[in-house]
């Protein structure tokens, strides 16, 4: 039996903070296996490491959110960069959002193929244009424009993915494979800003053009100093459907909420559009949310003091 939902607190942290996601959804010891496992919590450390150092350096919110995805983007197990996985065509549509909490501004990118890291084009629409969200071959040809890393897009397609779209389970296994890892992550500088960060390839068999919470800020990404910074994961129509992050926001600003019961009440709206999923998010005093209603999420956080803590089950404490 799978058992959903992470009811552990919030953690109170103290500045600078980071926390990063590898995607929420079916994750369970006994389907995961402990090779996976450990791959996992390498990939979320070392992204928790790379983000924290440039925390640690006075660089910003957003500098170190950028920081955190580009490992995660560079990590072929999770869904984003190489490794994402495939559309029911077989091709490869990366998402990604950048948000800054200082300016309240965002960037995005959705549906490209062939950019390296969609994390960096995303902060290129934010800080190199007057847009929000460019698409497709506007994007691409920003991110060449910009002098970003462009590949053939056989670079990003993994034989498991492939596997994975043809419903080939590994040998070893009767359940089907948790198939996500949609990544993310959010941060608060010792400026007391507060940034976020989302990259995904969306979900296995998807169609063509189909465009996920990820891109689309309020929905899947969003950050305002005045509340707090949230990346989403999970399913991308319900998220959709619920804005999730600026329901998040909403709630702490308008109503009050503090930050691990906003997160919370903003899942139950997902519930009520049949979706299940999580976030992570951190607010300006230093709190960190990291709630689920799947049945894990590949999540991390670290702080001033420097001692990691990871989690993928429920039953991990990692907040
Ligand atoms: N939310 C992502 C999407 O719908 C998928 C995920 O987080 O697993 O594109």
């Amino acid at each position: 039996m799978v058992r959903n939902r992470c009811t552990s607190p919030v953690w109170q942290a103290t500045a600078p903070v980071l926390a990063v996601h590898g995607g929420a959804g079916r994750i369970v010891p006994e389907e995961l296996g402990a090779q996976r496992a450990a791959a996992a919590r390498r990939g979320l450390s070392q992204s928790l490491a790379a983000g924290m150092t440039v925390l640690r350096d006075g660089g910003s919110a957003l500098d170190a959110v950028v920081a955190a995805v580009l490992v995660l983007e560079d990590d072929e197990q999770f869904n984003a960069g190489r490794g994402a996985v495939l559309t029911a065509g077989g091709g490869v549509e990366h998402d990604a959002a950048v948000a800054d909490g200082a300016t309240r501004r965002a960037g995005a990118v959705t549906c490209v193929s062939g950019i390296r890291n969609p994390v960096l084009a995303a902060r290129a629409v934010l800080e190199r244009t007057p847009h929000v969200l460019l698409s497709g071959t506007g994007a691409q040809e920003l991110a060449r424009r910009e002098g970003l890393a462009v590949v053939p897009v056989d670079w990003f397609v993994t034989a498991r993915r492939q596997q994975q779209l043809a419903g080939i389970r590994p040998s070893d296994r009767a359940e089907p494979e948790f198939t996500g890892g949609t990544v993310g992550a959010v941060a608060l500088d010792i400026e007391g800003h507060l940034a976020a960060a989302t990259s995904t390839g969306g979900t296995t068999g998807q169609l063509a053009g189909r465009v996920g919470d990820t891109p689309l800020v309020g929905a899947g990404t969003w950050a305002d100093d005045r509340s707090c910074a949230v990346s989403a994961t999970g399913d991308g129509e319900a998220l959709i459907l619920s804005v999730f992050a600026h329901e998040v926001d909403a709630l702490v600003r308008l109503a009050g909420l503090h930050l691990g019961a906003a997160c919370q009440r903003a899942l139950h709206e997902t519930e009520l559009r049949a979706g299940t999923g999580g976030c992570i998010a951190v607010g300006p005093d230093g709190t960190v949310a990291m709630p689920f209603t799947s049945a894990g999420m590949f999540r991390g956080a670290i702080d001033a003091t420097g001692d990691p803590r990871i989690g993928m089950f429920t039953e991990d404490n990692a907040c």
